[in-house]
């Protein structure tokens, strides 16, 4: 990220435009609406900039740039055609420390402008962190589309709502419960709805019926985030991910996705690499159980999903002995996500008529499984944290029968940019694997549907280059 997002109070402030052509004419308006004191600097101004001079609403200097046009500014913005002007005017801004912005060219001034969707008194700023103006722009007619018109009502009335809710209960957590179930419900359909009066008295009962709750009450949220992608999220988990006070979150939970978690939320890292248990798991159970009986909203976010390999049934048996509301959101298994994001289906008519998920995780360096089933022609075997075992596990197939020949695959970090495939077969993937530095987490795919990645291979993962 290369800019810092701000909204700058510039109420009565004097700011500086230096340009009188129709884009100096359009800052100037924004300006205005943020009710600055405008000074336009230029030698010939646009009719509409002269009208608001004429009422009084600008002050301009008809005449080129000068440095003391500077002194006590706010804000400064170039906007002429020249550029050396436009250079001088943000070198001077910044040697004084005063933002500056050159429209049109945001690597030389110290702020670019965002497209803006307006819900007075919501304002969502959208930047492309001055790569593309036009993307920008799309966003916005996206998020314009998407923001239903009486989203300011909304903000208005809450606002004027707000001091008497504060009053009411003396707790954050109620207060923040109180605010989401009310704008959640019919209040919320009232004023979208344009019925402002209704929607008083709507939120009027909902403060009396609200008062009598002293206590507030905790639940968990064991979410399933899927294997890495954050586009393969539920709507469910994005909406408890963006109401929860603690995260409890996993190595394998990926950046991209605690990135969408609510920003006030606490994050707490539970480890769960092979030699990094951060938390016991013990401890964690007994951690959720208390946190919610705090009344706190705790989200128990897991790879893939919480019932694969996931150990969230010990979790939630821990939750219910303690008598703690809890409720569970499935999500992508890493099974299901890494064969469709290498094209490789985990079934096919001709080739697998059932699937297996096993982990090949070692005990004593064997593995546990029932061999003999799982040589078994026709069918397809997942091993989950399969990479140390991966020699151990193809051999052991082979032994029980299965053929030598038999096309193996080894995805690394599925669904994720650094998603890579590896193919081979039971007797080759082991070399293969010695022979690239892999990096988890990896899983193994045995059986003849590997075969079909070659035609039905699609994803192409883009591996930024900083
Ligand atoms: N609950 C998870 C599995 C947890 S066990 C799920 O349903 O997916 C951890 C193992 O999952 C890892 O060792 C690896 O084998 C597999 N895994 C999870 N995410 C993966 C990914 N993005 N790419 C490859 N394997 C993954």
């Amino acid at each position: 990220m290369d800019f810092f997002p701000i909204f700058l109070d510039i109420k009565s402030k004097p700011c500086l435009v230096v340009g009188g052509g129709s884009v100096a004419a359009r800052k100037v308006t924004q300006l205005l609406r943020a009710k600055a004191q405008v000074l336009v600097v230029a030698p010939t101004l646009t009719s509409e900039l002269q009208a608001l001079a004429d009422k009084g609403e600008i002050t301009i200097a008809q005449r080129g740039f000068e440095p003391g046009d500077l002194e006590n500014r706010a804000l400064a913005i170039a906007a002429t055609d020249n550029e050396s002007v436009n250079e001088e005017v943000s070198r001077l801004a910044q040697e004084r420390y005063i933002p500056v912005n050159v429209v049109d060219n945001p690597d030389i001034g110290s702020f670019i402008t965002p497209s803006t969707i307006e819900r007075d008194p919501v304002q969502i700023a959208v930047s492309t962190g001055g790569a593309s103006p036009v993307l920008a722009r799309q966003l916005r007619a996206k998020l314009e589309s998407s923001i239903p018109a009486g989203y300011g009502h909304l903000a208005s009335l809450v606002e004027e709502y707000r001091d008497q809710v504060k009053a009411r209960f003396d707790s954050v957590e109620l207060r923040r419960n109180f605010w989401e179930s009310v704008l959640e419900g019919r209040f919320y359909e009232l004023v979208l709805g344009g019925k402002l009066k209704a929607a008083r008295e709507e939120l009027e009962r909902a403060l009396d019926e609200a008062s009598h709750v002293t206590e507030p009450s905790g639940e968990v949220y064991l979410v399933g985030a899927g294997p890495g992608d954050p586009d393969l999220l539920t709507f469910r988990a994005l909406r408890l991910m963006q109401r929860a006070d603690v995260v409890v979150y996993d190595r394998l939970v990926s950046q991209p996705i605690l990135d969408m978690v609510r920003r006030d939320a606490e994050l707490i890292y539970a480890g769960k690499a092979r030699a990094d248990h951060a938390i016991p798991q013990e401890e964690l159970n007994m951690l959720l159980a208390r946190l919610a009986k705090k009344g706190k909203r705790v989200l128990r976010l897991k790879g893939g999903d919480p019932f694969i390999f996931g150990r969230g049934g010990e979790e939630i048996e821990t939750l219910m002995a303690e008598g703690v509301a809890f409720q569970v959101v499935p999500g992508i298994t890493a099974a299901a996500g890494c064969a469709s994001y290498s094209g490789i289906p985990l079934t096919h008519r001709d080739y697998a008529q059932s699937v297996c998920f096993v982990t090949g995780h070692l005990k004593d360096g064997s593995i546990d499984l029932n061999w003999p089933m799982l040589a078994q022609p026709q069918q397809t075997v997942v091993f989950y944290m399969g990479l140390h075992g991966v020699k151990a596990i193809c051999d052991s197939l082979i032994a029980h029968g299965r053929d030598v020949a038999t096309p193996a695959a080894l995805v690394e970090k599925g669904t994720t940019p650094e998603h890579k495939v590896h193919i081979g077969n039971l007797e080759t993937l082991p070399g293969l694997v010695e022979q690239h530095d892999i990096k988890p987490p990896t899983l193994i795919i045995v059986g003849e549907v590997v075969d079909m990645h070659e035609k039905l291979s699609w994803f192409e993962p883009s591996v930024s280059s900083n």
